[in-house]
């Protein structure tokens, strides 16, 4: 079967298409033939062996995705063949069939396209955790979302709205934050605005912002410090800008403020986190409250062009690569 592989890390055209042997599932997994993987932010960075785990070589990238189910291996009883599924976790999705534990998919709703459900369960699961498990947002809270136009952004803003919190978003572009309104931002700002700092603490009334979703890092992690109102909870997600960030806890003192790190993929591991994230996500998906925006999206030989277009910050919502 054809499959991206990569044989050593960098850009995105170290990334080369091959033929490989089709994957055999075994016991308590099953092969999916895929229809859609969603691209993220993180899939860039394990290509460049610049992720939070060590990328080992040679591997093909994709680790969320969409498909039908096409053979079960031994002791799987939860999934049937012929059933659409969307899997998250581990690598090996962009190519044909692909892989996964039958524990770890995730249904997905019937209103749900397959390039959607790829999209949906980085970017829903995260947000969530970002505004509610860590972020403790209340309805009528100001949120700062950061990167707003992006995967991530387009799905933090759909949420906040959805459970009732005021937006005001941020992205490099006009275009990106025409996006954001579309979706529903109630206050807008170009990420180069020179006067960002005090217009964000304005639009949230003056006192700076109570909540923040920080994806930026480098040098812009101190001004998410100091958008941030008294006892404001700044939640670390990303780190776009790929520079060092620097704190100084006393700064952190003087407002009491919280800044709180946040990576799925560990979070992944509670379970009564992620059950309580569904429990919230699955009504308002189902009413349509929320419905992930899908980027563009592109064929298998054109995977080093996805990566890159995103690297170049040219992408809106979730890019996805359709094998
Ligand atoms: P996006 O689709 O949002 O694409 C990345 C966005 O980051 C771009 O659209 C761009 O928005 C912004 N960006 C890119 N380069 C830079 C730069 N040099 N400086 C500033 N901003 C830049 O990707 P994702 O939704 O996949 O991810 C968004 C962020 O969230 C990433 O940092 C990612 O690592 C993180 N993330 C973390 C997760 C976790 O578990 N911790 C899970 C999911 C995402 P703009 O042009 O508007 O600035």
């Amino acid at each position: 079967m054809t499959a991206v592989v990569v044989e050593r890390l960098g850009p995105p055209d170290v990334m080369e298409l091959r033929d490989i042997p089709v994957p055999v599932a075994g016991p308590g997994e099953i092969r999916i033939k895929v229809e859609a993987v969603g691209i993220n932010f993180a899939d860039v960075l394990a290509v460049a062996g610049e992720y939070l785990t060590r990328t080992r070589v040679p591997y093909t990238p994709g680790m969320e995705f969409a498909g039908i189910v096409e053979s079960l291996g031994e002791e799987v009883t939860n999934v049937t063949v012929g059933q659409r599924v969307a899997c998250l976790g581990g690598s090996g999705a962009l190519a044909k069939y692909a892989v996964a534990k039958a524990a770890a998919v995730i249904p997905v709703p019937e209103n749900f396209t397959g390039a959607q459900a790829a999209a949906f369960p980085v970017s829903y699961f995260t947000a969530y955790h970002g505004l509610k498990t860590l972020g403790r947002g209340q309805p009528g809270e100001w949120v700062l979302v950061q990167a707003a136009a992006g995967a991530l952004g387009t799905a933090s803003i759909q949420l906040a709205k959805a459970l009732g919190m005021q937006v005001i978003a941020m992205a490099s572009t006009e275009e990106k934050l025409q996006l954001a309104r579309d979706l529903g931002a109630d206050v807008t700002l170009l990420q180069d605005d020179p006067e960002r700092v005090q217009k964000v603490r304005d639009a949230a009334g003056g006192g700076g912002v109570p909540l923040i979703l920080e994806v930026v890092g480098g040098p812009r992690f101190q001004e998410s410090l100091d958008m941030a109102a008294a006892q404001g909870r700044v939640i670390v997600i990303g780190n776009a800008s790929r520079e060092q960030a620097h704190l100084r806890p006393v700064d952190l003192m003087k407002r009491n403020l919280t800044v709180t790190g946040l990576w799925l993929t560990s979070l992944m591991t509670d379970r009564e986190a992620t059950a309580a994230a569904a429990q919230a996500l699955t009504p308002l998906v189902a009413s349509g409250q929320v419905t992930p925006h899908v980027g563009p999206t592109y064929a298998l030989s054109d995977s080093a062009r996805a990566f890159q277009d995103i690297l170049d910050r040219k992408t809106t919502g979730k890019v996805v690569i359709e094998p």
